[in-house]
Protein backbone atom coordinates (compact mmCIF):
# COMPACT_ATOMS: atom_id res chain seq x y z
CA UNK A 1 0.00 0.00 0.00
CA UNK A 2 1.47 3.86 -0.97
CA UNK A 3 2.53 5.39 2.42
CA UNK A 4 -0.50 8.16 3.14
CA UNK A 5 0.42 11.70 1.45
CA UNK A 6 1.15 13.97 4.84
CA UNK A 7 -1.03 16.45 5.97
CA UNK A 8 -0.74 19.49 3.52
CA UNK A 9 -0.53 22.55 5.58
CA UNK A 10 -1.45 24.64 3.03
CA UNK A 11 -1.51 28.19 5.07
CA UNK A 12 2.20 27.43 5.89
CA UNK A 13 2.27 26.77 2.10
CA UNK A 14 1.02 29.92 1.22
CA UNK A 15 3.22 31.70 3.85
CA UNK A 16 6.35 30.29 2.81
CA UNK A 17 5.09 31.74 -1.26
CA UNK A 18 3.65 35.12 0.04
CA UNK A 19 5.78 37.77 0.96
CA UNK A 20 2.73 40.04 2.22
CA UNK A 21 -0.91 39.33 2.00
CA UNK A 22 -2.78 42.49 2.92
CA UNK A 23 -6.86 42.32 3.32
CA UNK A 24 -9.19 45.23 3.62
CA UNK A 25 -6.69 47.52 4.33
CA UNK A 26 -7.92 50.88 4.96
CA UNK A 27 -6.02 54.39 6.46
CA UNK A 28 -8.33 57.58 7.34
CA UNK A 29 -6.87 60.28 8.66
CA UNK A 30 -9.09 62.52 10.15
CA UNK A 31 -8.07 66.39 9.71
CA UNK A 32 -10.78 68.57 11.96
CA UNK A 33 -13.67 67.94 10.69
CA UNK A 34 -13.21 66.13 7.62
CA UNK A 35 -12.03 62.41 6.91
CA UNK A 36 -9.61 61.83 4.26
CA UNK A 37 -10.01 57.98 2.79
CA UNK A 38 -6.64 57.29 1.71
CA UNK A 39 -6.65 53.62 1.54
CA UNK A 40 -10.42 52.24 1.16
CA UNK A 41 -10.23 48.66 1.16
CA UNK A 42 -6.74 47.23 -0.27
CA UNK A 43 -6.74 43.75 -0.91
CA UNK A 44 -2.74 42.52 -2.07
CA UNK A 45 -0.63 39.53 -2.28
CA UNK A 46 2.58 39.95 -3.18
CA UNK A 47 4.87 36.63 -4.01
CA UNK A 48 8.49 36.85 -2.95
CA UNK A 49 10.69 37.90 -5.01
CA UNK A 50 7.86 39.84 -7.25
CA UNK A 51 8.77 43.20 -9.15
CA UNK A 52 5.21 45.18 -8.92
CA UNK A 53 4.95 49.04 -9.85
CA UNK A 54 2.03 50.63 -8.48
CA UNK A 55 0.73 53.56 -10.39
CA UNK A 56 -1.67 56.15 -10.39
CA UNK A 57 -2.60 60.09 -10.07
CA UNK A 58 -1.37 61.88 -7.09
CA UNK A 59 -3.01 61.72 -3.98
CA UNK A 60 -4.47 58.35 -5.09
CA UNK A 61 -3.06 56.45 -1.74
CA UNK A 62 0.30 55.40 -3.38
CA UNK A 63 2.50 55.98 -0.42
CA UNK A 64 0.20 55.73 2.32
CA UNK A 65 0.32 51.89 0.83
CA UNK A 66 3.90 51.49 0.59
CA UNK A 67 4.51 53.06 3.92
CA UNK A 68 2.25 50.50 5.94
CA UNK A 69 3.82 47.69 3.88
CA UNK A 70 6.80 49.00 5.41
CA UNK A 71 6.05 49.84 8.53
CA UNK A 72 6.07 53.06 8.63
CA UNK A 73 2.42 54.01 9.06
CA UNK A 74 -0.35 51.87 10.02
CA UNK A 75 -3.80 51.44 8.74
CA UNK A 76 -6.75 52.15 10.47
CA UNK A 77 -8.92 48.39 9.96
CA UNK A 78 -7.40 45.60 7.76
CA UNK A 79 -5.18 42.72 8.38
CA UNK A 80 -1.36 42.74 6.68
CA UNK A 81 0.50 39.32 7.06
CA UNK A 82 4.49 39.38 6.11
CA UNK A 83 5.89 36.25 5.51
CA UNK A 84 3.02 34.34 7.77
CA UNK A 85 3.54 36.69 10.96
CA UNK A 86 1.08 39.23 11.16
CA UNK A 87 2.15 42.92 10.51
CA UNK A 88 -0.76 44.52 11.94
CA UNK A 89 -0.41 43.23 15.91
CA UNK A 90 3.57 43.96 15.65
CA UNK A 91 4.21 46.09 18.64
CA UNK A 92 6.62 49.35 18.53
CA UNK A 93 9.68 47.25 19.01
CA UNK A 94 8.58 44.40 16.81
CA UNK A 95 7.94 47.04 13.96
CA UNK A 96 11.33 49.11 14.98
CA UNK A 97 12.98 45.73 14.17
CA UNK A 98 10.77 44.70 10.93
CA UNK A 99 11.84 47.93 8.95
CA UNK A 100 15.63 47.58 10.39
CA UNK A 101 16.01 44.04 8.83
CA UNK A 102 13.42 43.38 6.38
CA UNK A 103 13.13 46.71 4.57
CA UNK A 104 14.83 48.53 2.50
CA UNK A 105 13.58 52.35 1.35
CA UNK A 106 14.46 54.49 -1.42
CA UNK A 107 12.91 57.96 -1.76
CA UNK A 108 12.51 60.54 -4.80
CA UNK A 109 14.77 62.75 -2.72
CA UNK A 110 17.89 60.92 -1.48
CA UNK A 111 17.83 61.97 1.90
CA UNK A 112 21.75 61.68 2.07
CA UNK A 113 23.67 63.43 4.43
CA UNK A 114 25.70 65.88 2.97
CA UNK A 115 28.77 66.02 5.15
CA UNK A 116 29.17 62.06 4.63
CA UNK A 117 30.94 60.32 1.76
CA UNK A 118 28.96 57.96 -0.07
CA UNK A 119 30.90 55.22 1.83
CA UNK A 120 29.81 56.53 4.80
CA UNK A 121 26.05 57.35 4.01
CA UNK A 122 26.21 53.55 3.47
CA UNK A 123 27.85 52.70 6.54
CA UNK A 124 24.80 54.43 8.26
CA UNK A 125 22.73 51.44 7.95
CA UNK A 126 25.09 48.94 7.77
CA UNK A 127 26.05 50.13 11.36
CA UNK A 128 22.93 48.71 12.86
CA UNK A 129 21.96 45.89 10.56
CA UNK A 130 22.45 42.43 11.65
CA UNK A 131 23.87 40.97 8.30
CA UNK A 132 25.02 43.36 6.32
CA UNK A 133 26.97 43.66 3.35
CA UNK A 134 30.19 45.99 3.32
CA UNK A 135 29.32 49.75 2.05
CA UNK A 136 31.97 49.06 -0.74
CA UNK A 137 30.14 45.76 -2.14
CA UNK A 138 26.80 47.20 -2.14
CA UNK A 139 27.98 50.53 -4.11
CA UNK A 140 29.80 48.10 -6.72
CA UNK A 141 25.98 46.88 -6.92
CA UNK A 142 25.35 50.55 -8.09
CA UNK A 143 28.04 50.75 -10.24
CA UNK A 144 29.43 53.54 -7.91
CA UNK A 145 32.77 51.83 -6.98
CA UNK A 146 34.71 54.81 -8.03
CA UNK A 147 32.17 57.50 -5.98
CA UNK A 148 32.76 55.98 -2.86
CA UNK A 149 35.05 58.57 -1.32
CA UNK A 150 32.82 61.02 -2.74
CA UNK A 151 30.44 63.71 -0.94
CA UNK A 152 26.80 63.94 -2.37
CA UNK A 153 27.65 67.70 -3.37
CA UNK A 154 30.14 66.18 -5.59
CA UNK A 155 27.54 63.63 -7.58
CA UNK A 156 24.75 63.64 -10.30
CA UNK A 157 21.18 63.35 -9.62
CA UNK A 158 20.86 59.62 -10.44
CA UNK A 159 24.68 59.26 -8.69
CA UNK A 160 23.31 60.29 -5.47
CA UNK A 161 20.00 58.13 -6.11
CA UNK A 162 22.15 55.46 -6.76
CA UNK A 163 24.10 55.32 -3.32
CA UNK A 164 20.79 55.65 -1.82
CA UNK A 165 19.43 52.47 -3.49
CA UNK A 166 23.05 51.25 -1.78
CA UNK A 167 22.39 52.62 1.72
CA UNK A 168 18.94 50.81 1.55
CA UNK A 169 20.05 47.40 -0.10
CA UNK A 170 23.26 46.89 2.22
CA UNK A 171 21.47 45.04 5.09
CA UNK A 172 19.75 42.82 2.46
CA UNK A 173 16.57 43.64 2.92
CA UNK A 174 13.92 41.04 2.14
CA UNK A 175 11.60 43.58 0.67
CA UNK A 176 12.83 46.85 -1.20
CA UNK A 177 10.13 49.95 -1.33
CA UNK A 178 10.66 52.66 -3.81
CA UNK A 179 8.50 56.10 -3.62
CA UNK A 180 9.07 57.39 -7.11
CA UNK A 181 12.52 57.04 -7.10
CA UNK A 182 13.26 58.52 -10.44
CA UNK A 183 10.54 61.61 -9.60
CA UNK A 184 13.65 64.18 -9.58
CA UNK A 185 15.50 63.02 -12.35
CA UNK A 186 15.66 63.44 -16.36
CA UNK A 187 15.09 60.40 -18.46
CA UNK A 188 18.38 59.17 -19.19
CA UNK A 189 19.55 59.24 -15.23
CA UNK A 190 16.25 57.91 -14.41
CA UNK A 191 17.06 55.16 -16.47
CA UNK A 192 20.17 54.00 -15.06
CA UNK A 193 18.50 54.09 -11.20
CA UNK A 194 15.88 51.59 -12.45
CA UNK A 195 18.15 49.35 -13.62
CA UNK A 196 19.88 49.12 -10.64
CA UNK A 197 16.07 48.71 -8.94
CA UNK A 198 16.00 45.92 -11.64
CA UNK A 199 19.33 44.41 -10.97
CA UNK A 200 18.83 44.03 -6.81
CA UNK A 201 15.67 42.84 -7.21
CA UNK A 202 17.32 39.89 -9.42
CA UNK A 203 20.39 39.42 -8.30
CA UNK A 204 19.32 39.80 -4.17
CA UNK A 205 15.68 38.16 -4.68
CA UNK A 206 14.50 41.37 -2.74
CA UNK A 207 10.77 41.95 -3.65
CA UNK A 208 10.47 44.70 -4.52
CA UNK A 209 7.38 47.62 -5.22
CA UNK A 210 8.19 51.14 -6.97
CA UNK A 211 5.83 53.98 -6.68
CA UNK A 212 5.64 56.05 -10.02
CA UNK A 213 3.30 58.02 -12.12
CA UNK A 214 4.93 57.18 -15.14
CA UNK A 215 2.87 54.32 -16.99
CA UNK A 216 6.29 53.25 -19.30
CA UNK A 217 7.96 52.27 -16.05
CA UNK A 218 5.39 49.57 -15.66
CA UNK A 219 6.91 47.96 -18.45
CA UNK A 220 9.53 46.53 -16.27
CA UNK A 221 7.34 45.20 -13.90
CA UNK A 222 5.55 41.37 -13.07
CA UNK A 223 2.80 42.99 -12.14
CA UNK A 224 1.19 46.48 -12.12
CA UNK A 225 -1.25 47.50 -9.81
CA UNK A 226 -3.22 50.39 -10.97
CA UNK A 227 -4.62 52.67 -7.95
CA UNK A 228 -7.20 55.29 -8.20
CA UNK A 229 -8.83 56.70 -5.13
CA UNK A 230 -7.74 54.69 -2.09
CA UNK A 231 -8.44 51.44 -4.06
CA UNK A 232 -7.00 48.88 -6.22
CA UNK A 233 -8.48 49.82 -9.87
CA UNK A 234 -7.12 47.15 -11.51
CA UNK A 235 -3.77 44.35 -11.71
CA UNK A 236 -2.25 43.60 -15.15
CA UNK A 237 0.29 40.83 -15.44
CA UNK A 238 3.61 41.78 -17.99
CA UNK A 239 3.94 38.81 -19.79
CA UNK A 240 7.31 40.15 -21.79
CA UNK A 241 8.99 42.37 -18.97
CA UNK A 242 11.45 45.04 -20.46
CA UNK A 243 14.70 46.06 -18.54
CA UNK A 244 15.48 49.12 -17.72
CA UNK A 245 17.44 50.19 -21.14
CA UNK A 246 14.41 49.60 -23.20
CA UNK A 247 12.10 52.20 -21.89
CA UNK A 248 11.49 55.20 -23.15
CA UNK A 249 8.91 58.15 -21.26
P1 LIG B 1 -0.04 59.34 -3.55
O1 LIG B 1 1.24 58.80 -3.00
O2 LIG B 1 -0.75 58.40 -4.46
O3 LIG B 1 0.13 60.68 -4.17
P2 LIG B 1 -0.79 59.55 -0.74
O4 LIG B 1 -0.81 58.15 -0.24
O5 LIG B 1 0.38 60.38 -0.39
O6 LIG B 1 -1.05 59.55 -2.32
O7 LIG B 1 -2.07 60.30 -0.20
C1 LIG B 1 -3.39 59.78 -0.28
C2 LIG B 1 -4.37 60.77 0.36
O8 LIG B 1 -4.11 60.82 1.77
C3 LIG B 1 -4.20 62.19 -0.15
O9 LIG B 1 -5.48 62.79 -0.16
C4 LIG B 1 -3.33 62.84 0.90
O10 LIG B 1 -3.55 64.21 0.96
C5 LIG B 1 -3.77 62.14 2.15
N1 LIG B 1 -2.70 62.03 3.16
C6 LIG B 1 -1.53 61.35 3.03
N2 LIG B 1 -0.79 61.44 4.14
C7 LIG B 1 -1.50 62.20 5.01
C8 LIG B 1 -1.28 62.67 6.35
N3 LIG B 1 -0.17 62.33 7.01
N4 LIG B 1 -2.23 63.41 6.91
C9 LIG B 1 -3.36 63.72 6.24
N5 LIG B 1 -3.65 63.32 4.99
C10 LIG B 1 -2.73 62.57 4.37
MG1 LIG C 1 3.13 59.61 -3.07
Amino acid sequence: MPAESPPVDSQAAADRQSVFSAHGVTKTYHMGEVDVHALRGVDLELASGEFIVLLGPSGSGKSTLLNILGGLDTPTEGQIRYRGETLTDFDDAALTRYRRRAVGFVFQFYNLIPSLTARENVALITDIAKNPMDPAEALALVDLEDRIDHFPAQMSGGEQQRVAIARAVAKRPDVLLCDEPTGALDVHTGVLVLDAIQRINAELGATTAVITHNASIADMADRVVHISDGRIASIDRNETKKVASELVW
